[in-house]
């Protein structure tokens, strides 16, 4: 083992979202080899000298992968977890703990976030519909209006167990504002798109998409109960509520 304290190198940090000096906290080496290649593993615990975060990096080096000018090896580098360069990305999805969701709806948004972080944007772009669907069956939404056009062109309604639907009866349920309503809907073409015709959805729209279903999600499942504490307190000190 060895113990590498003062040893600083740039390293992309996941939360600082580039490159960053990080201390080199722990590192073990390991070697191994044949009579064809010969090679070292290296595995490290590392912090970022900007926000403290500590992660984890593995380098990879061999006799097979050097550059032919000056014989020195490539070095691969593997860092967990996965992180992106996103100057833009976003302060909005910091890591959070959502103690107040269902726990389906609190898996889907972990991995949505995570997908994010990652840069797998079609299925963050799925995972955000994915949120949709799983708010609507823990509200035991299972239908709704929509209007549609015949083809005669005349507009009219009726119930339809897909998410647009569902996002409708949100609204008539008062569990969702009009205009919170709208936007799902907005997020539900994202969400089509992604899956429907492979298209990749921006970074950017990604970003704001999340921002939006992290206030939807406040909304439903944080402010009720911030305001019941609110009630609470104020019971107890015998004000107004
Ligand atoms: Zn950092």
């Amino acid at each position: 083992m060895e113990q590498n304290k003062e040893q600083i190198e740039s390293v992309l940090c996941g939360r600082c979202h580039r490159k960053t000096n990080h201390k080199i906290l722990f590192s073990e080496q390991q070697d191994y080899g044949n009579d064809e290649i010969v090679g070292t593993y290296k595995y490290q615990v590392i912090q970022c000298q900007g926000c403290d975060t500590i992660s984890f990096r593995k380098l990879e080096s061999n006799s097979e992968n050097y550059a032919p000018e000056t014989g020195e090896p490539d070095v691969f580098e593997t860092l967990y977890p996965e992180r992106i360069e996103e100057k833009n990305a976003t302060n909005i999805i910091e890591w959070r703990s959502y103690n107040e969701l269902p726990p389906k709806v609190n898996g889907l948004y972990e991995e949505t976030t995570r997908c994010f972080s990652q840069g797998f944007r079609i299925l963050c772009a799925a995972g955000i519909r994915a949120i949709v669907e799983a708010v609507c069956q823990d509200k035991n939404i299972k239908k709704g209006t929509v209007t549609i056009k015949d083809k005669s062109g005349k507009t009219k309604t009726k119930i339809s167990s897909n998410l647009e639907g569902k996002i409708n009866n949100l609204a008539e349920n008062d569990i969702l504002t009009k205009s919170n309503a709208d936007i799902l809907h907005s997020l539900r073409y994202l969400g089509n798109e992604a899956l429907h015709e492979l298209e990749v959805p921006s970074t950017e729209e990604l970003s704001l998409a999340l921002g939006i279903i992290i206030h939807i999600l406040d909304d439903i499942y944080k402010f009720p109960l911030q305001k019941k504490a609110l009630k609470n307190v104020r019971d107890k000190a015998g004000k107004k509520t």
